[in-house]
């Protein structure tokens, strides 16, 4: 017997068997997979979930850290999403010479120049992976800028400061707040998707500064701050 299930914003997948005990484990994927003796509770199970959630969040950003340079693909003809637009990628030859050439990047209509050396223009695995670790590092500036330009008026409305902003390979959440310190991560992957998500995540963040929980200030907060950020959260599939 096997399903799905929602865990508020968690996707787990549970399976029923004759055993005794409830095992939780994450797969290389990310995916939360769960087995269940077959006559405990949903209810038993949910919160079981629950209790491990913190657990789960921290696994599951171990995958995305190890998996985030390949989860980027860097093949010719590949799609890539570059702020919530399509782009397809175009392996070319790079214009320098000499010993000093490297893999740079440029955004055209529609389409993600790669130039690249000559020894990486192959098809093989690892010519594409020397070309996704150089396109990881150029979406992380990509990112870095975007948030050089966002974040000064976003903290200027929220009337509270960053300490530092982070980018980090994350699976499970956008961003995250450290309220003691005042330090902020963004998970690198926001790259992807309409800018004014990020926006809305660093609002959503430096709000942690003020309210460190989700409740009904927090949700006021945001109201206030950033009114249309139910839709722009709904751009990242209600996570
Ligand atoms: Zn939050």
């Amino acid at each position: 017997m096997e399903e799905t299930i929602a865990i508020g914003t968690l996707s787990v997948h549970l399976t029923r068997k004759r055993i005794r005990n409830i095992n939780l484990r994450i797969r290389p994927d990310g995916t939360v997979h769960v087995s269940a003796p077959l006559k405990t509770p949903r209810s038993t199970i949910m919160a079981f979930v629950e209790s491990r959630r913190a657990w789960i969040e921290k696994s599951q950003d171990k995958v995305a850290r190890q998996s985030s340079v390949m989860a980027v693909s860097c093949k010719d003809g590949d799609t890539l999403w570059l702020w919530g637009r399509e782009h397809t990628v175009r392996i070319l030859p790079t214009h320098q010479t000499g010993g000093r050439a490297k893999t740079s990047f440029e955004c055209r209509e529609g389409e993600l120049l790669a130039y690249v050396r000559e020894r990486d223009m192959g098809d093989d695995e690892e010519s594409a992976a020397r070309r996704c670790r150089a396109l990881d590092l150029w979406l992380r500036m990509q990112l870095s800028e975007r948030i050089t330009a966002l974040l000064p008026h976003c903290e200027e409305v929220v009337g509270r400061r960053a300490s530092a902003i982070r980018i980090k390979a994350m699976r499970s959440r956008w961003g995250s707040c450290n309220t003691k310190t005042g330090a902020i991560s963004i998970a690198v992957r926001l790259v992807h998707f309409d800018p004014r998500c990020l926006e809305m995540v660093l609002y959503h963040e430096l709000c942690h500064l003020i309210e460190p929980n989700h409740g009904a200030r927090f949700h006021a907060l945001m109201d206030g701050f950033c009114p249309d950020w139910h839709e722009r959260n709904a751009l990242l599939g209600g996570r």
